[in-house]
């Protein structure tokens, strides 16, 4: 996997794509398995999974990045075991993530802007034009956090099967340039071509690592 997107960024040019590994619901045996030939960067959509599976590796040098729904009550316990979050979207989320930053003495603590550009019901994310107010919120208003970028898992219509980069890669590309340091989060296992070559900064790919995911209710 991990060739096949050098291979895959190469071609587009893309010379600062990295690869998060999502490990949601798989087990500690994989992570170890993927940690032994050279992969250290892992994500998660549920804190309890990541702080319990963050523990249980606590022997190894991982990187944690939440890419799950946040909650309010959970904030201190995510900022302590993850390295960062991708999934920001509220001031009161951030205010929070700050305070138990400070906390765990882990300032600046790493975060990215999560979008919902089509606005899907059920999604983590702000509507795009809603980023860059937010963003300059931030700015003032935050500084123990460190602006990474942009996140965003566009709608299931935009599969790797398309021949053109849509507009609307393209559009979050952009954006994303305007968000703190610039980088772009985007691309999951069915849009990872188009996600590359519209240039993405990390890729986050669960099922072509891992395999498909036995299913899991949600987390109330
Ligand atoms: C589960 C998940 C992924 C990985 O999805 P795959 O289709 O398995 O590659 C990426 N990003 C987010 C936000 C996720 O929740």
């Amino acid at each position: 996997m991990t060739e096949q997107i050098a291979r895959l960024a190469q071609q587009a040019g893309n010379d600062r794509l990295r690869l998060l590994a999502v490990s949601k619901v798989h087990s500690i045996d994989k992570i170890r398995d993927l940690y032994a030939v050279g992969h250290n960067y892992f994500g998660e959509n549920y804190v309890q999974e990541l702080a319990e599976k963050a523990e249980a590796c606590a022997d190894l040098p991982l990187r944690w990045s939440f890419i799950g729904h946040l909650q309010s009550n959970k904030i201190k316990t995510l900022v302590r075991y993850a390295s960062d979050i991708q999934t920001l979207a509220s001031m009161k989320h951030a205010h929070l993530i700050e305070k138990a930053a400070i906390t765990y003495s882990k300032t600046p603590f790493p975060v990215y802007v999560a979008c919902n550009p089509e606005d899907e019901p059920g999604k983590n994310g702000l509507s795009c034009h809603d980023v860059l107010p937010f963003v300059a919120s931030l700015k003032t208003q935050c500084p123990h956090l460190r602006l990474m970028g942009l996140m965003s898992i566009p709608p299931r219509k935009y599969q790797d099967s398309l021949q053109e980069v849509p507009e609307l890669y393209r559009a979050l590309r952009k954006l994303a340039n305007q968000v703190g340091e610039g980088r772009l989060s985007l691309g999951m296992s069915g849009d990872l071509k188009i996600a590359i070559k519209a240039g993405s900064n990390l890729v986050r790919i669960g099922s072509s690592i891992f395999g498909t995911r036995p299913q899991k209710a949600r987390q109330p």
